[in-house]
């Protein structure tokens, strides 16, 4: 959080300079303990704009794991479900959970789903995608870029996106600033 602080006061500089030509906003990934609680606590989370919650841990297990997804999408403060199934190719499996119930608590509460385009991820990929869709989610595109080269990683996951037919509507990326602040301000009250 002290990090969090330093990180957000260049933001703010940022922001300033160049108000009007760009804005960057502040947000976090947290992880999805096993019980489907975050590891932040509720102050912490109101330091950000949005919060990203993800799995990081038990992604080899095959047991199922909807109740924490379900807890995770249900938690106050959380904006977007980050790589849902925590999937690598030819590394592990992710979680296995029903995914059906889990877009169904996520669209009611407006968390949406991000479709992370790191080649090695590509999750979810658009099958999920357009289920995640059929039950009315919104979605969250992004490149998990670590580094800069990596952020061309956008491009895979607006090719899941568009395979899966989603509206740019649907999408966050796509929205005005003004309908995304209002989203990103009701996340963190929810
Ligand atoms: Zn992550």
């Amino acid at each position: 959080m002290e990090q969090a602080v330093q990180q957000h006061a260049a933001i703010d500089a940022l922001n300033q300079q160049y108000a009007g030509r760009f804005r960057l906003f502040k947000g976090i990934e947290a992880n999805i303990r096993a019980d489907g609680t975050i590891d932040m606590e509720s102050h912490e989370l109101r330091q950000f704009g949005f919060v990203v919650a993800s799995p990081h841990s038990l992604l080899r297990k095959s047991v199922d794991q909807t109740a924490r997804m379900v807890g995770a999408v249900s938690q106050p403060g959380v904006a977007i479900l980050g790589h849902p199934m925590g999937r690598k190719y030819n590394i592990r499996p992710g979680v296995t959970a029903d995914w059906d119930q889990v877009f169904d608590v996520a669209a009611a509460r407006g968390v949406a789903i991000e479709i992370d385009g790191s080649f090695d991820r590509q999750d979810v990929p658009y099958a999920l995608a357009a289920r995640a869709l059929a039950k009315g989610c919104l979605f969250a595109l992004d490149s998990d870029a670590h580094a800069h080269p990596e952020l061309t990683f956008a491009d895979i996951a607006i090719a899941h996106a568009r395979l899966a037919g989603i509206p740019t509507d649907r999408i966050i990326n796509y929205w005005p600033e003004k309908k995304l602040v209002r989203w990103m301000k009701e996340r963190t009250e929810s």
